[in-house]
């Protein structure tokens, strides 16, 4: 063979081996704004995510039953709906120890046999790749054994800033040895939904303010000359709607304590009442309350896929959009955990970069659909999931290299 073709020919092959390591070696970036209702850019004024839709895919994540923050944090991880994953609400009885799960006692929040199924940032790492985590929730316990290779406790007081996230996400995607995976939560526009509702001054800000670090967060990839390595999903875990205290029900107007042995959260009501007898008095005397439903467990609607789990509820009561069972002292503002069929509840979701298409409209799909979504990003295998059939669909429209 002739000198110059075969240095050729190895120049070639080089250039095709580099070629394919930088295609494996695309990162993924995925960012949650927690309670971004999926029509927040339509009220309010986010350059940055309407970028993204442009550059990139554009829908509407529907939140899985219940519409809170972590039971849906941990379903975008994992792919699976809340009633396999056990985190089936911010607050719960486990029926085996009597313990009480809650998110402000680390005795039961870092106890790893809550947490069921495969978070996204173990399935990479079981796969070779490294993760990053910024204080999404569950990344801060050890979930079959493992952490992140990079994780913060959110109990940790003070917080990062959400400026310090983003430089801290800047700092490893800029690392050359740094993660494939690195994930951030921030608690805006949640935090400003609750206390003034989702039309305020005060939530138009915080989603604004959001917007903007996303707008820097993407120039700043831009300039470090990523964009062509980084795709990037920003979404959130369910939206907000109206509340106000005129739409409470009360508990003991209606519930005799003898009924149950705990009445836990409010969205949904989780009741444990062992006793038959106990479950049809709690049925029955709520059957005829306007803006309410309870159900024997048994009796849950398929829809709201809420009954494997041995956790929940013996009666699980849950309100109209916009009401409250509860007798805890209420003020005006917003609020979320109701079906997700009701628009209010439905989530952000953007993607852009080198995978994605480009302007694409996905409409309404399942976030468990999301875990499939990023392990193809990250070129992984997935755990078993629930979101297969919207992946599928979704799938088509959102990538570029199927
Ligand atoms: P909610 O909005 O009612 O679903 O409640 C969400 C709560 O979860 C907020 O008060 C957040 O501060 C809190 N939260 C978010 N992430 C974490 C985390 N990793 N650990 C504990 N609490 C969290
Ligand atoms: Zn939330
Ligand atoms: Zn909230």
């Amino acid at each position: 063979m002739n000198k110059h073709f075969s240095v050729f020919l190895v120049l070639i092959m080089a250039l095709a081996l580099m070629a394919r390591q930088s295609a494996t070696a695309k990162r993924v970036l995925l960012i949650s704004c927690d309670g971004f209702r999926w029509d927040y850019p339509l009220w309010y004024n986010t350059p940055a995510l309407d970028a993204m839709a442009q550059h990139g895919a554009s829908g509407e994540l529907i939140p899985s039953f219940p519409s809170k923050t972590f039971p849906n944090h941990y379903t975008l991880a994992t792919g699976l709906r809340p009633e396999h994953h056990g985190i089936i609400a911010n607050s719960f009885i486990n029926r085996k120890t009597g313990a009480r799960f809650r998110l402000s006692d680390p005795k039961t929040k870092f106890d790893p046999h809550y947490y069921k199924g495969e978070p996204i940032w173990l399935t990479a790492q079981r796969q070779g790749l490294r993760a990053a985590v910024f204080y999404w929730p569950g990344s801060d316990v050890a979930i079959n054994g493992h952490y992140p290779n990079l994780w913060h406790r959110y109990d940790e007081k003070p917080h990062m800033t959400f400026e310090q996230r983003v430089d801290g996400v800047m700092q490893q995607l800029t690392d050359k040895h740094g993660p494939e995976l690195v994930m951030a939560y921030f608690e805006e526009p949640d935090a400003s939904g609750h206390n003034y509702g989702p039309q305020a001054r005060e939530t138009r800000h915080a989603v604004e303010h959001v917007d903007s670090l996303l707008g820097s967060l993407r120039s700043r990839i831009a300039k470090a000359g990523l964009s062509d390595s980084v795709n990037i999903v920003v979404l959130s875990d369910h939206g907000m709607t109206w509340f106000k205290p005129s739409r409470q029900i009360s508990v003991n107007q209606y519930l005799k304590p003898t009924w149950y042995k705990s009445v836990e959260g409010s969205l949904p009501t989780n009741i444990y009442a062992p006793e038959r007898w106990q479950q049809d008095s709690i049925v029955k005397a709520l059957s005829h309350v306007a803006h309410l439903r309870a159900w024997r467990k048994a009796d849950m609607p398929q829809w709201l896929h809420y009954q494997a789990d041995p956790n929940i509820g013996d009666v699980v009561v849950l309100c109209d959009e916009g009401w409250l069972f509860t007798d805890e002292t209420c003020h005006d503002g917003g609020m979320h955990g109701y079906d997700p069929a009701y628009s209010d509840m439905h989530a952000l979701f953007r993607a852009c970069g080198p995978d994605i298409q480009q302007g694409v409209s996905l409409g309404a799909f399942n976030n468990t659909a999301v875990y499939a979504i990023v392990s193809h990003l990250l070129g992984i295998q997935p755990a078993k999931n629930d979101g297969n059939d919207d992946y599928q669909r979704v799938a088509r429209t959102l990538f570029i290299n199927k």
